[in-house]
């Protein structure tokens, strides 16, 4: 089986090894470079968390939407100037989450991608070389006390159900394991089986030159037509390909528009704020409920990342979202020194979580051809559920048995 991969982020990198590792020959086509700025892949959390299955749409969701937008400091905010764009999104995204049983459902099918993403990726990496950036001592999360986390129930219901495990910690466990941490964290839940990437971009260039060292081939380039027959225009060249797999992130939306598949999928933009050198190491990574972000050590840095902006797909990048998320953190910290604050140590980012209006990513067959294929739309999960997708979709490609659990995931369930 001949191949083009289209895209070589997490998603892209994964499915190359997968199809190379089937027997497949596979060409990686990228605008970019792999791991790079461009990608979402490049700046995220990097947290490989089993815990991520709760959908962002829940029942009730619309009513706290106004209290976000009147907080200029929240962890979501829309531009006023693309809502009428973004209505119908909007509409198809509260309605995803309207019920119990929806998001019951959602939980359930994320859970399949999650639920081994660290081992998934312990695997990977050691069989790309690049074990030294996983890291397996769990994740986080820290609330004021008890009862905000209790507020969480639906969340930690959700997760329970899953077979997600976490220890809950009181104040002197948390003070104790982060001491970093400021006394005002007072209860904690720790989900022993989380990971983090010490460095996604890395990983993900790591990845694709392990994909390359198995033979595949790597075209640099942009795919800015594709027809059902298999023809691309790849920098104004025409190219043929026998399969096709487009997993071009935020930018598969267009692709897949040119096939006759209009998928309902908006960038959920996102930001972080690097400090390098930071004077303290977290020796797990923390999600405060507060400040609603994944703050974890990385080898470039302290990255504080998170913040969800609803804006047109071109509009400018909004700075003060990244600042907010250092102003948090601040907050967040008694081991924080000013030093931190100097403007020479800091790298914002913004990136372009790709979104699906229903919460769950396309992992699919083509409507316009038996021989095109998707892999694209993982929302926040993206880096965790990466592996998992690769295995779905190439035995899916392969007509192997263990594609069966795809249909939760199928284009189809848009039309
Ligand atoms: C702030 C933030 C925090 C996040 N935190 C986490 C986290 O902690 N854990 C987690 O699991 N997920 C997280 N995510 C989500 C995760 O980053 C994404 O879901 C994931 O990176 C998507 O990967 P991808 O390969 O589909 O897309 P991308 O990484 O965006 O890669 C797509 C690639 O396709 C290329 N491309 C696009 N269009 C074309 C074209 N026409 N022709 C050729 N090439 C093209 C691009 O250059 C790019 O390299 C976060 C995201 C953000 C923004």
């Amino acid at each position: 089986m001949n191949v083009m991969v289209l895209g070589a982020g997490i998603v892209g990198a994964c499915t190359a090894i997968e199809l190379l590792k089937s027997g497949a020959r596979v060409t990686l086509i990228d605008a970019g470079t792999p791991g790079a700025e461009q990608a979402a892949s490049h700046g995220n959390g990097a947290w490989l968390s089993p815990a991520s299955i709760v959908p962002m749409s829940t029942p009730g969701l619309w009513k706290k939407v106004p209290g976000y937008l009147m907080d200029k400091s929240g962890p979501l905010t829309i531009r006023l100037s693309s809502l009428p764009g973004l209505a119908p999104w909007l509409w198809r995204f509260t309605r995803a989450g309207s019920t119990l049983s929806k998001v019951e459902q959602t939980a359930r099918s994320l859970n399949r991608l999650l639920r081994d993403a660290p081992d998934r990726h312990a695997a990977l990496a050691r069989e790309a070389g690049l074990d030294h950036l996983i890291c397996r001592n769990g994740l986080l999360y820290v609330y004021p006390d008890k009862a905000a986390f209790d507020a969480e129930s639906l969340a930690w219901r959700l997760r329970r159900i899953n077979g997600v495990r976490w220890q809950e910690w009181d104040q002197q466990k948390i003070q104790e394991k982060v001491p970093q941490l400021a006394g005002k964290y007072r209860f904690g839940a720790w989900v022993e089986d989380g990971a983090h990437c010490l460095n996604p971009g890395d990983y993900v260039r790591g990845l694709v030159e392990h994909a390359i060292s198995l033979g595949a081939d790597f075209i640099s380039g942009s795919v800015s037509h594709i027809d059902a027959k298999g023809q691309l225009t790849v920098a104004g060249r025409i190219l043929s390909a026998d399969n096709i797999v487009i997993a071009c992130g935020i930018g598969s939306g267009e692709l897949c528009k040119m096939l006759g598949d209009d998928i309902p999928m908006r960038s959920e933009r996102g930001y972080n704020i690097v400090i390098k050198d930071p004077g303290f190491e977290l020796p797990i990574p923390v999600m405060p409920s507060d400040g609603r972000m994944a703050n974890t050590s990385t080898n470039a840095g302290l990255r504080f990342s998170g913040q969800v902006e609803l804006a047109d797909e071109a509009a400018a990048p909004d700075w003060r979202r990244s600042d907010i998320l250092l102003q948090h953190a601040a907050t967040t910290y008694s081991a924080i020194q000013d030093t931190v604050f100097d403007p020479a140590r800091m790298t914002r980012w913004m990136g372009k979580r790709p979104s699906v209006a229903d919460g769950l990513p396309v992992i699919s067959r083509s409507r316009a051809s038996a021989h095109i294929f998707y892999a694209f739309g993982h929302g926040h999960i993206g880096l965790a559920s990466a592996p998992k997708t690769a295995q779905l979709l190439v035995a899916l490609m392969m007509g192997k048995a263990d594609s069966a659990g795809c249909d939760d995931y199928a284009v189809e369930r848009f039309y």
